[in-house]
């Protein structure tokens, strides 16, 4: 508790210091004149990922291809999206770890009925997974039909998946995985694994939806959103 306080003490500082116009965060509604190394903002930590993602979901209610306070799952949550969140929709987070979200829940086995949810968003979160097609699984099956997930992850595109889960050695998955917890490192087959689970997959980058004024203003301009749509 002490230390959140602590944190956002220090955030609320940074943000003020660094006060302006030239950069501006959609997520905390505030400009500034830089961010923290080129693309962190100063007040809500937010990275590129999370402003493009929040960016294009604004785009989709504004097309009303969502609605608002439609039901949003939000799997391992990060805090600057799930302040957001909160107010735009009927808002539940869940981690596998107690004291991360408002319930704990394994992804690979949830226990909502199917089609509860319009929105999932589940970033960084399936390169730990052990059984990654369960996980897409459960994310189809309580996706309402019509619905959408977020599924970012990082990936190359020059080589397929390379992944070991019997792997447990720390160095040598920070070695071949890029993360002491990942198990997996993601390749050009990542969108053929959600097709198989029955989602219908999308990259989008700013050039879909965005102004390059607006990109660039925001740091958004690198990261695509993968989206899983289940029609
Ligand atoms: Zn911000």
């Amino acid at each position: 508790m002490l230390r959140n306080a602590v944190r956002q003490t220090k955030n609320y500082v940074h943000a003020l210091l660094l006060r302006g116009e030239a950069y501006y965060c959609p997520l905390c509604d505030e400009s500034y004149s830089a961010f923290i190394d080129r693309q962190i903002c100063p007040r809500c930590r937010s990275y590129e990922r999370h402003r493009i993602l929040w960016l294009y979901l604004e785009h989709l209610l504004r097309q009303q291809r969502i609605r608002l306070g439609g039901r949003l799952l939000h799997v391992a949550p990060e805090p600057c999206l799930a302040k957001v969140l909160m107010r735009r929709f009927d808002y539940l987070s869940v981690d596998r770890e107690p004291g991360h979200a408002m319930q704990v829940a394994d992804i690979s086995a949830l226990e909502f009925a199917e089609h509860s949810f319009d929105v999932v968003i589940c970033n960084h979160v399936l390169e730990h997974v052990y059984d990654d097609r369960k996980a897409m699984s459960e994310i189809q099956r309580v996706l309402k039909p019509g619905g959408w997930a977020s599924l970012q992850v990082p990936m190359r595109s020059d080589a397929p998946t390379d992944e070991d889960p019997t792997e447990t050695d720390a160095r040598e998955r920070l070695r071949r995985f890029g993360q002491e917890d990942h198990v997996r490192l993601y390749g050009f087959d990542y969108f053929e694994r959600l097709q198989r689970v029955g989602l219908s997959v999308e990259a989008v980058t700013w050039k879909d939806f965005l102004n390059r004024e607006t990109a660039e203003r925001c740091v958004a301009t690198n990261d695509p959103v993968f989206i899983g749509w289940k029609l």
